[in-house]
């Protein structure tokens, strides 16, 4: 594992209504961290994911994607080796949530 600062670079974030937000293209390597909806899962089929604490499926809420990928449209591209938000070979972290018991889970994939 490469050598980090403690504390990230830090991002801000514009939350857009997914059908205004078309006009940016979503669907390439780094640029696809959103909320709701289905999550883009790399590895695994579509499951639900149940709650640990109550067994009540839980809602996906935001995948994260590696958005300093160097991947030539992303405007948050970082050099190779400059890259603190890369998550593996830009994988994704999954953010679920269960409304019923307030239990937050994360899982993350990988190519
Ligand atoms: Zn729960």
């Amino acid at each position: 594992m490469k050598d980090l600062p403690d504390i990230l670079r830090e991002y801000r974030v514009k939350i857009v209504p997914a059908d205004v937000a078309d006009l940016v293209s979503s669907s390439e390597l780094g640029m696809r961290t959103k909320f709701g909806g289905a999550p883009d899962l790399i590895q695994r089929e579509d499951e639900r994911v149940t709650c640990p604490r109550c067994f009540r499926p839980m809602h996906f809420v935001a995948q994260i994607d590696s958005f300093e990928f160097n991947g030539k449209d992303n405007s948050n591209r970082q050099p190779y080796g400059e890259e603190q938000f890369m998550f593996g070979d830009v994988g994704m972290i999954y953010v679920r949530f269960c409304f019923n018991c307030l239990t937050p889970h994360a899982t993350t994939e990988c190519y």
